[in-house]
């Protein structure tokens, strides 16, 4: 699909047309990656963060918000049960932390998640910035891919929501390293930034495809009342104290409401299904806190991938990247039963006990056959 077509895709707001765009990603993503929607199981083992990203709730800069750090013990019961509730795969996230402490912490935790599951646990690691050499401790130990959104590629626009000490080109050295490493190694974008255009996110998808990507996880970008970017936005969340109070300034262009979102969100759903064809691409938790339906729709939009919450209910609470993140007070088996009946209903199958690797990893960008 060439650019211009994709951006009168953002543009279109005719549910029908929209209808038929989506039902052609879906029929690519059953051609090219199965019928198939894999799980991860997602741990967020804590919310200490060494960063200060201007849209983020955990950010370190938030004073309103008391930090937690699972133990090793704690990790390992959540993986042990998500093996046990079948799951292929689980994904570490947390806030950005560094050094070589830490990095013993994760190897070792690592470790014990293989141990566990006789190797058959599939681990996924969303830790943030790191050295090269961490990361390659962390893939020997047993991980084998990595998350790392690039949050939009439009470097200026990247400079505007971060502080100034965050860099877009070190953020892309650590893409090419994981890459480099041998890692599975995913990115992504939010969606509906303050000052972010349809281009922007055109450029997004052609990114993707430059660096060679193997996984996609992007989602609406969805105020927070602590993160100062909430303050340009003019999504207004007034149960989660979001306000025009304080005007925007700074960022100039779109700003989108929640309808907006939404849609966006699904249509860079499924036209990177349809350019990138055979990488996996997960249905955002973000969507499911626009729409009850979100992450269904984002299946049906050409998702392949769920991250189902496992992390202990105890955390949740204190783990909210933004306003409104589903499933505060619903523990992992509860969600896991709804969720394979929401699976069913979008007339795919669950992936039990299945890695699903990215066949973009496995064969490579050229070689389309099927799954
Ligand atoms: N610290 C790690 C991983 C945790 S943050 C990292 O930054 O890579 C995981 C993702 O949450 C980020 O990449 C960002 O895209 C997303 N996120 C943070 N704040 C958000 C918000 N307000 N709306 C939507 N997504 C958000
Ligand atoms: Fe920290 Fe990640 Fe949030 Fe940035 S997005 S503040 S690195 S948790």
């Amino acid at each position: 699909m060439k650019k211009k077509e994709m951006l009168h895709w953002l543009d279109e707001k005719d549910p029908d047309q929209l209808d038929g765009l989506f039902k052609k990603a879906r029929a690519c993503a059953i051609e090219h990656v199965g019928t198939k929607v894999y799980f991860r199981g997602l741990i967020e083992l804590s919310n200490v963060c060494s960063k200060n990203c201007y849209y983020c709730g955990i950010r370190g800069g938030n004073p309103n918000l008391a930090r937690y750090s699972m133990t090793p013990e704690e990790i390992l019961t959540c993986a042990r049960q998500a093996f046990e509730m079948n799951y292929g795969s689980v994904v570490l996230q947390a806030g950005e932390r560094r050094g070589e402490d830490y990095a013993v912490f994760i190897e070792e935790v690592v470790r014990g998640m293989k141990a566990l599951s006789d190797g058959r646990l599939g681990i996924t690691l969303s830790l943030g910035e790191q050295t090269s050499e961490t990361y390659e401790r962390w893939f020997k130990a047993g991980a084998h891919r990595y998350l790392l959104r690039i949050e939009t590629s439009h470097p200026e626009l990247y400079q505007k929501i971060h502080p100034g000490n965050h860099s877009f080109g070190e953020r892309l050295d650590c893409l090419r390293a994981l890459k480099r490493i041998g890692y599975q190694t995913g990115t992504g974008v939010m969606i509906g930034l303050p000052g972010q255009t349809r281009e922007d996110l055109v450029n997004d998808i052609f990114f993707f495809e430059r660096e060679d990507i193997d996984m996609i996880g992007m989602g609406p970008y969805i105020p927070h009342a602590d993160a100062p970017l909430a303050r340009q936005s003019d999504l207004l969340m007034p149960e989660a104290g979001v306000s025009m109070e304080n005007p925007p300034s700074g960022l100039s262009g779109f700003r989108y409401d929640a309808e907006d979102q939404l849609r966006l969100g699904l249509v860079m759903t499924a036209l990177t299904r349809l350019h990138l064809k055979n990488v996996n691409m997960v249905a955002a938790t973000a969507l499911q806190a626009i729409d009850d339906e979100g992450r269904e729709r984002g299946i049906l939009a050409g998702a392949n991938i769920i991250m189902p919450n496992i992390t202990p209910v105890k955390y949740r609470a204190k783990y909210q990247l933004y306003a409104g993140k589903p499933y505060l007070d619903e523990d992992a088996c509860q969600c896991s039963h709804g969720l394979d009946r929401r699976i069913r209903a979008t007339g795919a199958e669950p992936g039990y006990n299945e890695w699903g690797d990215s066949p973009h990893f496995r064969f490579g960008k050229n070689d389309l056959r099927s799954a």
